[in-house]
């Protein structure tokens, strides 16, 4: 297979790479902040494949758009205004006025779906989100071939299907294995980068679906996971999955490497916001490993990572009027984090409402009220991680 990278002098990968090679990569919203970011972006992806061979990019909403749709989706009129003014100044630092043309009137069925219906229902809502993937995806494309890539565009309302739950859709991996077997794997295997969006797919009976928040990431991990690709990069504004909240805990570190249940059980308790289903699909190919992080460098997931025995992050989110904390790690000592836990709830003037520890999950969760919340997390960073933590 050559490298279809147009660059001076293409780099054959044939030698290097095993049969399967190929990477997704997923760009999040956090990298997609200004009209200029585009740009950046497909320079950074030119420099990944190159190395790498074919692959597919999957690409979120720039940043806050999502929000400001479902604002718009709400009645909002402002909202809509910003999302043209973000998406129609993108599109004209990558493709000028013509592509700033295309895109506004591709936001132009935004307005279509909300004007005149009384009754917003979440179809509407759906389909309202996804036209923040799709422009951003359009303009990616643009800023790749503008920087010599040879890529494609995909529609993922084609390639993946879902079970059509509105706003928390689940992908259906046969049907969609099938498709992506057609559409996508003959343009990778030739090299070429497929850009397509993350977060959307159409349901059985073809209503435009989205996957949850944050659904870019289980979008492409399922990508890699059908097509047996050996590499997923999911490249967001921080290092990779850190050891707290780094916003709380400024000695916050990254965790060097998760196994399945724990980077599970991280998300389920609210790590780097990740989708809880975002690795769900690495178990129909274990081999895929997922790197999430900054461009080279990352937090490394995979089904081969061994228990290490250490603690490795306390993470939390709110259900309801709590704040659940969980310390994680596999294999680690629970008695032991749960006498810290106790010991720093006495120490600390924190009370907890409940500890949780399932001999199935890699986890001690305990709430607190929100005033504690900080207090908490500081505390058990301190105590556990940075004495029973993983170094990286
Ligand atoms: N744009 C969507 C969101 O903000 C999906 C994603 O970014 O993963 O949730
Ligand atoms: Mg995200």
């Amino acid at each position: 297979m050559s490298c279809r990278v147009r660059c001076a002098s293409p780099i054959r990968v044939e030698d290097e790479l095993p049969s399967d090679s190929g990477v997704v990569v997923k760009v999040g919203g956090s990298l997609l902040r200004s009209p200029s970011s585009y740009f950046e972006v497909a320079r950074r992806i030119k420099a990944l494949l190159e190395r790498r061979g074919g692959g597919v990019i999957v690409v979120s909403a720039m940043k806050g758009v999502t929000d400001l749709l479902l604002s718009a989706a709400r009645g909002s009129k402002g909202a809509l205004d910003e999302v043209r003014r973000r998406y129609g100044d993108a599109a004209y630092e990558v493709g000028g006025a013509g592509l700033r043309t295309l895109i506004l009137k591709r936001l132009g069925i935004v307005e279509r779906l909300l004007g005149g219906s009384r009754c917003i229902t979440p179809s509407t809502v759906d389909a309202v989100l996804s036209v923040g993937e799709v422009v951003s995806k359009e303009i990616l494309l643009q800023a790749l071939r503008g920087s010599g890539v040879e890529a494609e565009g995909v529609d993922s309302l084609e390639v993946v299907r879902t079970d059509g739950r509105f706003g928390n859709a689940s992908i259906l991996y046969d049907e969609t294995k099938r498709l992506l077997e057609s559409k996508v794997k003959p343009l990778v295997s030739s090299g070429v980068a497929v850009v397509m969006e993350g977060f959307i797919g159409t349901s059985v009976s073809g209503y435009v679906t989205t996957l949850g928040r944050g659904g870019s990431d289980y979008t492409a991990v399922s990508v890699a996971a059908l097509l047996k690709l050996p590499e997923v990069r999911i490249v967001t504004d921080v290092p990779g999955i850190m050891s707290a909240d780094p916003s709380i805990v400024a000695g916050a570190r990254r965790v060097k490497e998760l196994s399945l249940s724990e980077v599970h059980e991280a998300s389920v308790y609210g790590a780097k916001r990740l989708h809880p289903r975002t690795f769900y699909p690495v178990s129909l190919h274990p081999l895929v490993k997922v790197f999430v992080g900054e461009w080279d460098s990352g937090t490394r997931i995979d089904a081969r990572v061994k228990p290490s025995g250490r603690v490795k992050l306390v993470t939390h989110r709110k259900f309801g009027s709590f704040h659940y904390v969980a310390v994680v790690g596999e294999g680690m000592r629970k008695e032991e984090v749960i006498k810290e836990v106790v010991e720093a709830s006495a120490e600390r003037g924190f009370s907890i409402k409940g500890l949780y520890s399932s001999p199935h999950k890699p986890s001690v969760v305990f709430s607190v009220s929100p005033e504690n919340l900080k207090e908490a997390v500081r505390s058990i960073h301190s105590r556990i991680i940075e004495v029973l933590g993983d170094e990286d």
